[in-house]
């Protein structure tokens, strides 16, 4: 990953989902629910042996702050894809389904 991708994420996917989590934003509340309830039936999901937390296996981020990060998206497309206002749900284009296949591979 370059740097400008990673600081791309950082400020656009990874700082948000935090911030979320931590404020409990109401607007965003549910989005996170459902997020988080496919991730706990998920086959990928995992827990860290030291930390605790649960992860996605498959692209290493702790699923709480995942949930709450609106613009973040889960690797094997389970998760509907949301607009900024978390509300919204917005389709996966031809290009971003080939490129996470590429990366993650296809769903199980
Ligand atoms: S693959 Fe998707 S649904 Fe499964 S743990 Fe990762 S983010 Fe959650």
């Amino acid at each position: 990953m370059s740097l400008k991708k990673l600081k791309d994420k950082i400020v656009n996917e990874i700082f948000p989902g935090w911030t979320n989590l931590v404020k409990e934003v109401p607007h965003l509340e549910q989005m996170a629910l459902d997020r988080m309830s496919i991730c706990m039936a998920c086959d990928y999901i995992k827990k860290h042996p030291t930390l605790k937390h649960n992860y996605c296996g498959k692209c290493g981020c702790p699923v709480a702050p995942k949930s709450w990060s609106q613009l973040t998206s889960c690797p094997m497309m389970f998760w509907t894809k949301m607009e900024l206002d978390g509300i919204t749900p917005i389709p996966y284009t031809e290009e971003e389904i080939k490129t996470l296949q590429e990366k993650y591979g296809e769903k199980k």
